[in-house]
């Protein structure tokens, strides 16, 4: 395993801390509630909650929900879900919408300042005044740029009570339209807007707008929190200029503003426009679909939230955008459940084999280690040996052949732990479908170590049972789904998702299921120590599963985490 903490030690985050290196450190995770958070958020939350707490400083969630037209309920609870579940513990739960009273004061301010003014352009009027097309013409203000600070205020103070339709007025900063940074190009601050917000109902007419709410509203946010460092994705690289400005014209505590690079999948799909059609359209079962790369199906799909971290610790942190490989994730995450699950046996497509002379051994008692290392602290189980076992169909041949190492009529193969290797002697076929039905075999006693060991599983009514397994593979066939011909619906895998209804598991997942979530997968959160997902394990020689929440008492359901090789195709 990887240092936790390497990513804090050198590079970026750790010239971040140089330039400003106080204590305490506060920082804070900003989302909008308007989505599901995606794989890329983990990295953002990693980076400010981890960057806090490595500090010894305290990290903020705050909602950044001062655009009333996409906020959900749901996602609120989500979000906070999410962070707890990556084992973070935000400092204080805050609302940016608690601020619109202060912000209302501090865009009175401004105006006072004669640093705002109240502007009736319409769009197209706008983009003239910033230059036209490409910047093909001079830039400069309207006539409103040019109103007493009496006349800014009392039509801020109109738009406040109503008195304005949406549109007709806004409020403007007064910033520096000759600076080459359109960051700079007297922004929009307020709008009126006539809707409900979900937490201050109808108080409000006017909001602060987005690119305020994105850029320099939020710098107001973190100066009344007092947060140290703003870290934030380099598409703000830009609008650090308007965030430190606006500070200072008004005089107020000036958080550092720094930006790392984002983090996306090459293979997937994040933007919410994109996930929200695959989910009403029903390509996928809904935003926790394990096939999706937002949290809340990558957590249902069974993947460890140390895993993540671990991720994203690997990568470290730049300031340039990454677009890793789902491939490279999945590596991580089959390292990381390699060495923090237990093992137990499972058949995809079960046959059975009728083990002639095993009438002496049927109904022993096994001791099977859930760990392939003799010291580990995960312990032994105890499963059934039994006349009849089940085996994996594609463990089996026909017609055997000299480069073939497994069952086959006269050839000898090793069950995992059993006490003896078995040799096929006949099988029988379903005339109908041409399929195996049953195999018959004796024990091979004079084959000390056989070539190969296949796993199986005892018979029905020795704790076995029999569960449904959901085998995912990309839900793309590209790698680049958003530039696919036709559109990304065109790139849909029509085998993203393979289901084998009527696989079967040892009965050790009891014990796995009672343990869960093992004390060895470190990294588990606060907020989902009970969920099934934790009931993880390897199938030994298939995949590694977790339970799905589909499942009941009565039936099993398992998705696959991730394959134990990295798969060569799709
Ligand atoms: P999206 O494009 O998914 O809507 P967003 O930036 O609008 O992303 P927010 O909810 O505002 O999403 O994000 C909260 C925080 O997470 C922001 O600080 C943002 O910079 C960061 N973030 C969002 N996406 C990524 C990503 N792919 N990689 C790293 N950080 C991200
Ligand atoms: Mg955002
Ligand atoms: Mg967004």
């Amino acid at each position: 395993p990887m240092d936790p903490e390497a990513m804090f030690k050198q590079g970026f985050l750790n010239d971040v801390y140089l330039e400003r290196p106080v204590k305490p450190v506060l920082t804070r995770f900003p989302p909008e509630p308007n989505g599901f958070l995606h794989i890329g958020h983990s990295k953002a939350i990693a980076v400010n909650f981890g960057f806090a707490r490595y500090h010894g400083g305290k990290c903020y969630l705050r909602y950044d929900d001062t655009n009333p037209e996409a906020e959900e309920e749901v996602y609120f609870t989500a979000i906070a879900d999410m962070v707890r579940w990556l084992g973070f513990e935000p400092y204080k739960i805050t609302y940016s919408s608690d601020n619109f009273g202060k912000l209302y004061e501090m865009a009175e301010k401004l105006i006072s300042l004669g640093k705002a003014y109240v502007c009736h352009c319409d769009d197209d009027e706008i983009k003239r005044q910033r230059g036209g097309e490409k910047g093909s013409s001079p830039r400069y203000r309207c006539a409103d740029a040019d109103q007493s600070v009496e006349e800014n205020m009392r039509k801020f103070r109109d738009m406040r009570d109503g008195k304005y339709k949406p549109r007709e007025a806004f409020l403007r900063m007064k910033q520096d339209i000759t600076d080459g940074n359109p960051q700079m190009w007297d922004l929009a601050a307020y709008r009126v807007l006539d809707k409900p917000h979900h937490r201050t109902g109808a108080e409000w007419k006017i909001y602060p707008t987005y690119d305020f709410t994105q850029q320099q509203h939020s710098c107001l946010c973190d100066s009344f929190e007092n947060i140290t460092h703003s870290l934030c994705t380099t598409e703000f690289y830009l609008s650090r200029v308007s965030y430190e400005w606006l500070n200072k014209e008004l005089g107020v505590y000036e958080p550092m503003q720094r930006e790392y690079g984002r983090l996306s999948l090459s293979g997937a799909v994040l933007s919410k426009r994109k996930l929200r059609e695959l989910v009403e359209k029903k390509f996928v079962r809904g935003w926790d679909d394990p096939r999706l790369y937002t949290l809340i199906a990558v957590r249902r799909r069974g993947v460890p939230p140390g895993a993540i971290l671990e991720f994203v610790n690997e990568l470290g942190v730049t300031t340039t955008n990454s677009i890793i490989q789902i491939s490279r994730f999945e590596q991580t995450v089959r390292r990381y459940l390699e060495r923090t699950v237990p093992r137990l046996m499972l058949v995809l497509d079960p046959v059975p084999v009728v083990i002639e002379d095993a009438d002496d051994l049927d109904g022993t008692e096994l001791t099977v280690p859930f760990s392939p290392k003799a010291q580990s602290a995960m312990g032994d189980h105890k499963i059934k040996f039994t006349k009849t076992v089940y085996i994996d169909r594609s463990d089996f041949r026909e017609v055997d052949s000299k480069d073939y190492f497994r069952l086959a009529p006269s050839k000898t193969v090793g069950l995992l732990q059993a006490p003896f290797p078995i040799k096929a002697t006949s099988f029988t076929k379903d005339q109908a479908t041409g399929k195996v039905t049953e195999i018959r075999a004796i024990f091979d006693r004079e084959i000390k170590k056989p070539k190969t060991y296949i796993q199986w599983v005892a018979a029905e009514g020795s704790g076995s049972r029999k569960c449904e397994v959901r085998i995912y593979n990309s839900l793309f066939l590209s790698e680049n789904p958003a530039s696919a011909e036709g559109g990304y619906l065109n790139d849909i895998n029509p085998d993203s998702e393979v289901v084998y209804p009527d696989a079967m598991i040892e009965s050790g997942f009891d014990e796995v299921k009672r343990r869960a979530p093992w004390p060895e997968a470190a990294g588990e959160g606060k907020g989902s120590s009970s969920g099934p997902e934790t009931v993880r394990f390897q199938a030994m020689r298939v995949a590694y599963f977790a339970l799905d929440s589909d499942s009941t008492d009565d039936k099993i359901i398992l998705n696959r985490i991730v394959s134990l090789k990295e798969d060569k195709e799709k």
